[in-house]
C-alpha cells in the first residue's frame, strides 16, 4: 500500500487565497482585522515564527502590529503592553510568542490577554469551551489538523484515535476535538507503559511528542490515517517529524508530511481565529 499524502501547504494556500477574499470584503464594511504580534527576546526560532505571521497576516490583508522586546523585559513591562492592547481598537487578536524569558511567568502573560482577542486559543475561558463544547477560539495546531482531516473526507466517528503526547498546545485540545467528533481517544504520553500495543490499535493516530522518527511502520496497522505534529532538525539539517515516513507511509492510508502537512496550517489558524476576532467585536 502507499499513503495518499495530504497536501497541507496547498490546502493552507486555498484556505488563504478565501481569506483574501473575506478580508476584503469585511474592510468594504469598515472592519480591518488587526493581530498584535509580541516578541521578547532574540530566540531565533521565534523570530522566524513571528516573521511568518506577520508575512501571513500582509498576505491576507491583515493589519499587524509587531513588538519586539529586550530579552531583559520585566513581567510588568509586559503586562502594561498586554492590558494596552486589550482595549486597543485596532487590535482583535493578541498573540504572544512563547518561550518566554525566565524572568517571566507565561501563565500569567496568556491569563491577561482578554479573552476575546485570544487568537491563539490558550486562555483558560477558551480552553474550557473547548472542554464543554461552546464555540472559542481553538488552539491552531489541533484547529489547523481537524481541519486537514475534513479537507481529506475523514469521517471520524467510531474511529480509534490515538495521541501521543499530552501538551497543553497540541495533545491535550486535539484529544478533545477528536472527542467532539465521535472518535474513540486514546492518549499516551511519557508514562505509558506500551506505546506499541496502543499505536497498532488506531484507525487515526496524532503523533505530538517531538522524538525524531520515533513512530515506525511496526508499529502501526495497514490502513491507518496518520498525523505527523512533530517538527525535529537533525544534525544533518534535515527536517522530519515524529514518524518515521519512509516505513509507517508504506501501510498508512493517508499520511501528513513534514515538512508540508500541519505546519502550514498552524499560522492559517491563527489568521482565520484573527478574522473571527474581529467579526466578533464588530
Ligand atoms: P511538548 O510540550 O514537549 O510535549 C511532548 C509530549 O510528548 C509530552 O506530553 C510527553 O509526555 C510526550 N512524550 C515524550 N516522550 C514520549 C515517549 N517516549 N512516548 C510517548 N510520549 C512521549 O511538545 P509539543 O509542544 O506538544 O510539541 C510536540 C511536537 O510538535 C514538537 O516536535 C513540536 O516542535 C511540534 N509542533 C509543531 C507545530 C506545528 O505547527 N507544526 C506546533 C506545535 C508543536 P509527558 O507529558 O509525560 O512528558
Amino acid at each position: 500500500m502507499s499513503a495518499k499524502i495530504i497536501d497541507g501547504k496547498a490546502i493552507a494556500a486555498s484556505i488563504r487565497q478565501d481569506m483574501v477574499d473575506e478580508v476584503a470584503q469585511l474592510k468594504k464594511e469598515g472592519i480591518t482585522p488587526g493581530l498584535a504580534v509580541v516578541i521578547v527576546g532574540d530566540d531565533p526560532a521565534s523570530k522566524v515564527y513571528v516573521g511568518q505571521k506577520e508575512k501571513g497576516c500582509a498576505q491576507v490583508g491583515i493589519y499587524s502590529e509587531k513588538y519586539a522586546l529586550p530579552a531583559d523585559t520585566s513581567e510588568e513591562e509586559l503586562l502594561a503592553l498586554v492590558s494596552k492592547l486589550n482595549i486597543d481598537d485596532k487590535i482583535n487578536g493578541i498573540l504572544v510568542q512563547l518561550p518566554l524569558p525566565k524572568q517571566i511567568d507565561e501563565k500569567k502573560i496568556l491569563y491577561a490577554i482578554s479573552p476575546v482577542k485570544d487568537v491563539d486559543g490558550f486562555h483558560p475561558e477558551n480552553i474550557g469551551k473547548l472542554v464543554i463544547g461552546e464555540d472559542a477560539f481553538l488552539p491552531c495546531t489541533p484547529h489547523g489538523i481537524m481541519v486537514l482531516l475534513k479537507h481529506a473526507g475523514i469521517d471520524l466517528r467510531g474511529k480509534e484515535a490515538v495521541v501521543v503526547g499530552r501538551s497543553n498546545i497540541v495533545g491535550k485540545p486535539i484529544s478533545l476535538m477528536l472527542l467532539s467528533k465521535s472518535a474513540t481517544v486514546t492518549i499516551c504520553h511519557s508514562k505509558t507503559k506500551d506505546l506499541s500495543f496502543h499505536t497498532k490499535r488506531a484507525d487515526v493516530l496524532v503523533a505530538a511528542v517531538g522524538k525524531p522518527e520515533m513512530i515506525k511502520g511496526e508499529m502501526v496497522k495497514d490502513g491507518v490515517i496518520v498525523i505527523d505534529v512533530g517538527v525535529n532538525r537533525l544534525e544533518s539539517g534535515k527536517l522530519v517529524g515524529d514518524v518515521e515516513f519512509e516505513s509507517v507511509s508504506k501501510k498508512a492510508l493517508v499520511i501528513t508530511p513534514v515538512p508540508g502537512g500541519v505546519g502550514p496550517m498552524t499560522i492559517t489558524m491563527l489568521l482565520k481565529n484573527t478574522i473571527k476576532a474581529a467579526k466578533m467585536q464588530a
